[in-house]
């Protein structure tokens, strides 16, 4: 039973770790093509993760998720993931990834107790998917994604963000890389955070209903009431074991049920993905050993959670920070 209850009486039971800022891809939607990453100094150390992972454990969180920026390409982040692996009363530790580093990470995280991973695939062809994560090598991921499916995780997900024009024709190829690899596939609506050159966001942007239609033109889809604990709705096929989910911050508004908080990798928690409200959890970790002021902190950060996101493609985007800060 988590302690953490926000004022709309949500239970938050997920955590989010952004464990670094940095990546080795460039995807067009997430980040600016130069970016500046943030200085180690300001960086939470992988010790002071795993302080506030624990907090958040002790007080009832059951799933966290690694994230980033890339969190493979964290120097040593195999002995945070280790020590989360081990804590008996998390149920769920599970990361996304854009699998770079996979197919010599994917053992080690299986024996570290990670049990379910997001691959991040937007293209199957290798000049697109170089063009769309600006430095990418496809055959890398696409050898990360079958070392993962060699350790036998819990589950292997495919997650795609769908521009119009840019990959919308790549929907039913990557459906059907999905069903021939038996994983499952969620398509996300593109969000705007953090500005952005290569693309107007809202002539690229392609709805979570107009992918389902492209794909309904070939496979009858079927909604389903399965939940990953997560914002995605889901469909099945009638022939596959496969499932289909999507992740529609602009046209299904997720947040009635939202149960998650953010914790950036400069040890900001992020209360809503879509707002700026936060508290500085890294001057809480660097101002005191007690862990009883830390875990009051969290709990007195709940009642900053606002009620929903407002996204807006035309206007400048009111969130400035780049989705790597945030822990997508
Ligand atoms: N680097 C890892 C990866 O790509 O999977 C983890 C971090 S990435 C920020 C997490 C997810 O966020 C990816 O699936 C990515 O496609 C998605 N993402 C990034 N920027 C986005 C945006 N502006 N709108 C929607 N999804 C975005
Ligand atoms: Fe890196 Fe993931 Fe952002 Fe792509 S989506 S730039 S892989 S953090």
């Amino acid at each position: 039973m988590t302690n953490l209850v926000d004022k709309f009486g949500r239970k938050v039971n997920y955590l989010r770790i952004s464990v670094t800022d940095r990546c080795d891809f460039r995807c067009v939607y997430c980040m600016a093509e130069e970016m500046t990453f943030l200085p180690r100094t300001q960086i939470l150390s992988l010790e002071e993760i795993h302080r506030i992972a624990n907090a958040f454990v002790d007080l009832g969180v059951k799933k966290i998720r690694l994230t980033g920026g890339e969190p493979l390409i964290r120097r040593n982040v195999i002995t945070l993931i280790e020590k989360l692996g081990q804590m008996p009363m998390l149920d769920q530790l599970v990361m996304t990834t854009n699998g770079s580093q996979l197919e010599k990470s994917a053992p080690l995280l299986k024996q570290a107790g990670v049990k379910r991973i997001n691959i991040s695939l937007d293209s199957l062809d290798p000049e697109r998917f170089r063009n769309l994560t600006r430095t990418g090598d496809l055959s890398q991921v696409l050898n990360g994604i079958d070392a993962a499916l060699g350790q036998g995780f819990d589950s292997v997900k495919i997650n795609a963000v769908i521009l119009k024009g840019r990959n919308d024709d790549e929907i039913l190829p990557l459906i059907d890389f999905a069903r021939a690899k038996g994983t499952d596939i969620t398509f996300i609506e593109e969000m705007p955070l953090g500005n952005i050159s290569e693309h107007q966001r809202d002539e690229c942007f392609m709805s979570s209903e107009a992918v389902r239609e492209v794909i309904s033109s070939r496979y009858a889809l079927n909604p389903i009431t399965h939940s990953s604990g997560g914002p995605a709705r889901y469909y099945r096929f009638e022939d596959s074991a496969s499932k289909v989910g999507f992740i529609s911050p602009h046209s299904h508004n997720f947040c009635g049920d939202c149960n998650r908080v953010r914790l950036t990798a400069e040890g900001r928690l992020l209360l809503c993905l879509g707002n700026e409200h936060s508290v500085d959890l890294r001057a809480v970790v660097r101002s005191t050993d007690d862990d009883a002021v830390l875990r009051q902190a969290i709990v007195d950060a709940m009642g900053l959670k606002p009620e929903q996101h407002y996204f807006d493609l035309q206007d400048e985007p009111q969130i400035v920070r780049f989705m790597n800060m945030t822990g997508g």
